[in-house]
């Protein structure tokens, strides 16, 4: 059987084991999707699409289909801790619901501190209800970093006064998998910029287990969905890459998909934000864009119902879904081979070889341990 066909039957049993589980929604989804407007013709279309992203071939858009309207049977807990409620926000506060966060809607959530209506006491019960009822079974997703310093007090959460350190241990313990998600939890975001004082880490710095990291600021509510449908479908880990983040997402650089690489090979540069290059749509390397040195499908995927991304929008990447993007990337309107290169790169005339040489150092670490990054699973 080749390896196709195996993840297809894999995901086939997966499937078929979850559908004698117990509904914990009171509407299916196929209702859900009458009461907003959306069509069978349209899920199917977005079943596709999710295939597609998840770099699977056609035909397991059916799987796809079927794992949506199963999401329900998998218990999910997401924790908040040291961050801003923005991964959840791009999640949940779209102008028009999509069906990803339809989707998102119908998953089974035990316990999301923004969207439960439970507060205090029964907030606290609630978790540790979810705990202690799926042990063994729930998904667990982390948004936020883990302050760590004297002991994680920098960070309390609830009534019984517990710290995000000890939560996420806590909930890691029974957790079937960890998702991290956006840079914060996955690696510090700005909480562990520098100077870090309250000892900020990602999720994986703290636990003994394998998190996926879906770094971002936020990450794509098509990164988050895709994901919980890949562990939803197969009940494992997709492959991952060097920083644990799904090689389906993360797995070629911004700079590479690009619409306005033709400019870059070419030379041809914005130099300040209100000339006419910017009119022109020329590459944005210059005033700063970290595209180059940074691993997401935002050119692909975009935001906002596919509309656009930042980089279409008029202003560089600032290299938000990578490890310490905060301290590293900095200056976000100056061009970090200025840094890497000595200001060799100060004149505009020299930049195309100039250029692509800083990229080429700032990535190639990256790259040459891509190619050794085993494919990791629980
Ligand atoms: S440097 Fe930025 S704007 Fe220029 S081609 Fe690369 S990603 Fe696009
Ligand atoms: S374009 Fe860059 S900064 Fe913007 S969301 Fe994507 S990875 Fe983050």
């Amino acid at each position: 059987m080749d390896t196709h066909a195996a993840l297809f039957e894999q995901g086939r049993q997966r499937l078929d084991a979850l559908r004698q589980l117990p509904p914990r929604q009171q509407a299916s989804l196929k209702d859900k999707m009458l009461e907003h407007g959306f069509t069978r013709r349209e899920f199917m279309q977005w079943s596709a699409a999710v295939t597609a992203l998840l770099a699977l071939p056609l035909p397991f858009s059916s799987l796809v289909a079927e794992a949506a309207e199963l999401a329900d049977r998998v218990p999910l807990v997401w924790l908040h801790l040291a961050e801003c409620t923005g991964c959840s926000e791009s999640l949940t506060r779209a102008d028009t619901p999509d069906l990803d966060t339809l989707i998102f809607d119908h998953i089974s959530l035990e316990y999301h501190e923004t969207l439960m209506a439970a507060a205090g006491w029964q907030a606290e019960e609630n978790l540790e209800h979810a705990l202690s009822e799926y042990h063994g079974n729930y998904l667990l997703a982390v948004e936020g970093a883990v302050p760590t310093a004297n002991n994680g007090v920098f960070l309390t959460v609830g009534c019984k006064g517990k710290t995000g350190l000890e939560l996420v241990k806590e909930a890691a313990a029974g957790a079937a998998a960890i998702i991290a998600v956006g840079t914060c939890s996955s690696f510090g975001g700005v909480q562990a910029a520098a100077p870090n004082p309250t000892g900020a880490k990602g999720v994986h710095d703290v636990i003994d287990r394998t998190v996926i990291n879906l770094g971002g600021c936020p990450p794509s509510e098509k990164n988050i969905v895709g994901t919980l449908m890949y562990y939803v479908m197969f009940g494992r880990l997709p492959a991952l890459d060097m920083f644990n983040r799904p090689k389906w997402a993360y797995g070629a650089r911004v700079h590479d998909n690009c619409e306005r690489r033709g400019h870059f090979d070419a030379g041809e540069f914005v130099e300040e934000f209100s000339d006419h290059n910017a009119k022109d749509g020329y590459c944005l390397y210059k005033v700063g864009c970290k595209g180059p040195y940074t691993y997401n499908n935002c050119p692909t995927e975009r935001f906002n119902g596919h509309v656009s991304w930042p980089v279409l929008a008029g202003h560089g990447c600032i290299g938000c879904s990578e490890p310490n993007f905060w301290d590293d990337m900095a200056d976000f309107e100056k061009p970090l081979g200025r840094q890497l290169l000595h200001g060799l790169d100060a004149s505009a005339d020299t930049v195309g070889a100039v250029i692509i040489g800083a990229a080429v150092i700032g990535i190639g670490a990256h790259a040459v341990a891509s190619l050794f990054a085993n494919s990791k699973e629980d």
